[in-house]
């Protein structure tokens, strides 16, 4: 498990936690790409993509995955493990063969689509291979005439496969790898017979990659029950723990929400991880923020799928800086390396403290994981401290008080267009738009999301009506658009 390393010596206590000096990380391995047995296409495409070193789980990993080995490893988020399978599957695909060669499982259906994106990107060194994502949510038989056309790599939640796999839609002869993505999560969320089911339609010879961030007894179960001598990989994590910077602050009840607005307003961070123990408290933290003029968005259960959908792609696209949200809200997302983390309440778990910090911090970045602590909480930093083995760090919010008084904006704003994949939209349309005759620069604009009904496209903030305007007034494939912001 991850443990969270002490803080740094702090030689003359500055009071501005921001300048303390924290010391660089403990230098990783850099293996270059090229040292691996990948043709030269797919390393020339890495480093389009920005990939010049392996991180250390790739370095671990792919020389025994690409060696054709079955692996279990062990890493925690964010640190590089859909390259470390995805380049072998990709290694081992024919691709003038349309039958299914690869078969990854994910928890949910945002991981899945993140991955199948992921797959995409490293996939273009090689003309045509096709990824499919195939998810509950979405209607079935769409899904089941993509896999009619074919499909060399798909990726899915393991119910779904299985609905695909007894309705015969999806069918696993020609089957090399099989990947488990997230396994200790599948299993968390009550999948293990989904997956047994999906892992025995697979022929037996191929080869099957386990990821997991943790390595709990049903991991253990899984490996014996589907896989041939694994090879295991567990990572120290003192890399990525390093740069977590941990600060406890005292509050009262009273203080508590206002206090997250000023620990904003010091430490400045452009996306936020908020926790809350319950759903009022994320509705309560919202209104505090938005009153504050702080863009934040809540994510809880109440939210109906398109809801999310549209919470999580303008929190990932920066155009809301706090996303607020309980443990169940936030499970199974991948949403990591942020800038900033924030306790709102500690957690009596010291695991799911590990976890929730966890998703700060990450590659070259360093992140905050700051917690605020009431009067009957300050045991339970305890006893995270003892279990992680540091000595925690405590700050005062009266010193936040006289600090910047600037209002904290998000950089990007979004602007919805009401019309999507099936008015056959694609990015590179209202990229067009946008740069062609709206004269904008490429730099001003930000990620654009195509859904089935809807398109979200980031702006420079400071462009943002422009923007609107000059797609509202234009077309995009020949028509007009209704274009709205999106923005509280
Ligand atoms: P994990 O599955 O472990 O959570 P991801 O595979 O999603 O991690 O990777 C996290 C991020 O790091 C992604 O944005 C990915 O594009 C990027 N990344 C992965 N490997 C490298 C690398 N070797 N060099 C640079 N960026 C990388
Ligand atoms: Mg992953």
């Amino acid at each position: 498990m991850s443990s969270i390393l002490p803080p740094p010596p702090d030689a003359d206590s500055a009071a501005d936690p921001a300048a303390t000096f924290v010391p660089p990380p403990v230098a990783a391995v850099s293996a270059p790409f090229d040292q691996l047995p990948l043709p030269a296409a797919v390393i020339a495409n890495l480093a389009r993509l920005g990939y010049h070193t392996m991180t250390p789980i790739q370095a671990a990993a792919l020389p025994v995955a690409l060696a054709g080995d079955d692996l279990i490893a062990q890493a925690k988020t964010g640190s590089g493990k859909t390259a470390a399978f995805a380049l072998p599957l990709l290694n081992r695909l024919d691709a003038r063969s349309f039958a299914v060669q690869a078969l990854v499982l994910c928890p949910t259906r945002e991981l899945a689509e993140q991955v199948a994106q992921e797959v995409r990107r490293l996939a273009r060194a090689e003309e045509n291979i096709k990824v499919l994502s195939l998810c509950g949510g979405s209607p079935i038989r769409p899904q089941a005439d993509s896999l009619a056309h074919g499909a060399h790599i798909v990726v899915g939640t393991p119910g779904r496969l299985m609905d695909h796999l007894s309705r015969g839609s999806l069918k696993l002869d020609a089957l090399r790898a099989l990947v488990l993505d997230e396994a200790d999560r599948m299993l968390d969320m009550g999948f293990f017979d989904d997956i047994a089911y999906v892992a025995k339609a697979c022929p037996k010879d191929r080869q099957t990659l386990l990821f997991s961030a943790t390595y709990p007894e049903g991991v253990v179960r899984l490996a014996r029950q589907f896989m041939r001598q694994p090879r295991e990989i567990a990572l120290a994590e003192q890399h990525e723990a390093d740069k977590i910077r941990q600060r406890f602050y005292e509050v009262t009840r009273e203080q508590r929400l206002a206090a997250v607005g000023l620990l904003l307003r010091h430490y400045r961070p452009e996306s936020t991880l908020a926790f809350c123990n319950t759903k009022q408290q994320c509705r309560d933290l919202v209104d505090v923020l938005h009153a504050e003029g702080i863009h934040a968005l809540a994510l809880h259960g109440d939210l109906d799928q398109r809801e999310r959908d549209q919470v999580l792609v303008r929190f990932a696209n920066r155009s809301c800086s706090v996303l607020v949200g309980t443990d169940v809200a936030a499970r199974g997302l991948d949403i990591a390396g942020l800038e900033a983390v924030i306790n709102v309440d500690v957690t009596p778990d010291p695991e799911v403290h590990v976890h929730r910090v966890g998703r700060t911090g990450r590659a070259e970045r360093d992140g905050w994981a700051l917690s605020l602590v009431g009067p009957t909480e300050k045991n339970r930093v305890g006893n995270i401290a003892r279990s992680q083995g540091f000595e925690p760090q405590w700050e005062s919010i009266a010193e936040l008080q006289a600090e910047n008084a600037a209002p904290l904006l998000p950089p990007m704003a979004t602007l919805q267009i009401l019309g999507g994949r099936k008015d056959k939209i694609r990015p590179g349309d209202v990229l067009g738009a946008l740069t062609g005759e709206a004269g904008f620069a490429a730099e001003q604009i930000g990620k654009i999301n195509v859904t089935e009904q809807s398109t979200y496209v980031a702006v420079r903030r400071n462009i943002v009506r422009q923007a609107l305007k000059r797609l509202a007034d234009g077309k995009l494939k020949g028509k007009k658009v209704r274009v709205r912001l999106l923005d509280e």
